[in-house]
């Protein structure tokens, strides 16, 4: 993984060149037919001055639409707006090849709205996959994924008329439990299911906890059963591959077929910003061919979307350079393990990968008023919680960890659990 970090002043030719090479609407030429303009001027008015400073800013305002997949063809989905729509296909080859060690030029994406809507996509993307090419019938086909996932997978289930099959995972390590697997997998086929979509969390929301894919893709080849796995890294997908160097969420592991990484969490982008990134040829299984006012067609959920979202992505990852975002990930980690240090020390349990910056405290040593103090979240507001995670983020200063640890410790001297 290498690319070399750039300069304000670069990013910023570079942006706008790129938006000079869109038609302006504000410019000579004649557009006529596209529902679509800038920003309405009474509020977002074009000569503001910082503007000619503010690359992402100018975006927003040019307000160029990205609708549709750029990596699909050379030629562009909505002519007017290549310039930007190029920035998009450089930011999907950069993750797919740098971040994710794709082959060059094997992968397509698109900047979704969020982690929710990459993940549907995928769901879309398998079930017409496994329709089309295996003509099985919607009650045929499983979403496969752990008791710890995202929220988006009952969502997307539930849209897409798939069969939930949740498995169970161990109460400590947050590992998925074989003989779950075993016994939940081969209850479906009894029952019908034939074909497997397969989530594979590169890392959980809650725990920060990671699946074991090629545990997951070696049972399904075993078990001989048609199976695609997804991987949801809308959270870790910006901070795992930098910290941990023999990552197998890779195009290499041929296990991976798509993959969710949201910019909107750890690359600190704005929101709406979801990336989807799958091997070339799958898009195809999700193409709307009554899209016919759209040139290239649209293969996504979303439709519409902002341009400006994928420049922000684009814009981070090249101020920081692979070495510099991998630095700041780094030390997101140091400073997790560091109050991981310290908790093993005042003898409270918690749960922790050592590549991401989240830690699931166990309840029973918080008291719901420090949980309320910190703004830590439980991971059950329903029922009684079990969990309490810290995510060490970029804002998070060491003073308050400090005070939070010496809060903790009052708290269990008190309560005489140390
Ligand atoms: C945040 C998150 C999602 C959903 O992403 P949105 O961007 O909120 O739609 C999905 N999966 C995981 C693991 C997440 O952390």
């Amino acid at each position: 993984m290498y690319w070399k970090k750039q300069t304000h002043e670069q990013i910023k030719e570079t942006i706008f060149a790129a938006l000079s090479q869109n038609l302006d609407y504000r410019g000579e030429h004649p557009i006529l037919g596209i529902p679509g303009t800038y920003l309405d001027t009474a509020e977002f008015y074009p000569d503001a001055p910082f503007l000619k400073d503010a690359p992402y800013m100018s975006a927003m305002v040019r307000n160029p639409n990205h609708i549709g997949v750029h990596t699909l063809s050379e030629k562009s989905v909505l002519e007017i707006f290549e310039g930007t729509q190029k920035i998009e296909k450089d930011l999907i080859r950069l993750c797919a090849e740098e971040i994710f060690n794709g082959d060059p030029g094997q992968q397509d994406g698109y900047v979704a709205t969020g982690g929710t809507e990459a993940n549907i996509q995928a769901m879309w993307i398998y079930r017409n996959f496994f329709r089309k090419e295996f003509g099985a019938r919607i009650g045929e086909i499983g979403l496969v994924y752990s008791e710890d996932s995202h929220y988006s997978m009952p969502k997307g289930a539930n849209i897409l008329n798939l069969t939930s099959i949740i498995l169970e995972v161990d109460k400590d390590t947050r590992e998925i439990l074989p003989h779950s697997l075993e016994s939940k997998i081969k209850t479906a086929m009894d029952e019908g299911i034939k074909y497997f979509i397969v989530i594979a969390n590169l890392s959980t929301t809650m725990f920060g906890s990671v699946d074991d894919i090629d545990m997951l893709g070696d049972f399904f080849t075993n078990m001989n059963a048609p199976f695609k796995i997804h991987v949801d890294a809308a959270y870790g997908g910006f901070i795992y591959p930098f910290t941990n160097p023999t990552s197998r969420f890779t195009f290499q592991n041929p296990y991976l077929n798509s993959i969710t990484s949201d910019g909107h969490k750890m690359l600190q982008t704005p929101y709406g910003t979801g990336l989807f990134l799958i091997r070339k040829g799958y898009f195809d299984f999700v193409k709307t061919d009554e899209a016919q006012y759209i040139p290239g067609k649209d293969y996504t959920v979303s439709g519409s979307r902002s341009g400006a979202n994928a420049i922000s992505m684009w814009m981070i990852l090249q101020i920081h350079g692979s070495e510099g975002w991998k630095y700041k990930m780094e030390t997101l980690c140091d400073h997790t393990e560091r109050i991981c240090k310290r908790l093993t020390g005042m003898g409270v349990e918690f749960f922790r990968n050592p590549y991401l910056n989240i830690i699931s405290i166990k309840a029973k040593y918080i008291s719901s008023e420090l949980a309320h103090k910190y703004y830590l979240v439980a991971n059950s507001y329903e029922f009684e919680p079990t969990w309490y995670k810290i995510v060490v983020m970029p804002h998070v200063k060491q003073g308050t960890i400090d005070s939070f640890l010496m809060d903790l410790e009052g708290e269990l001297k008190a309560r005489q659990m140390r």
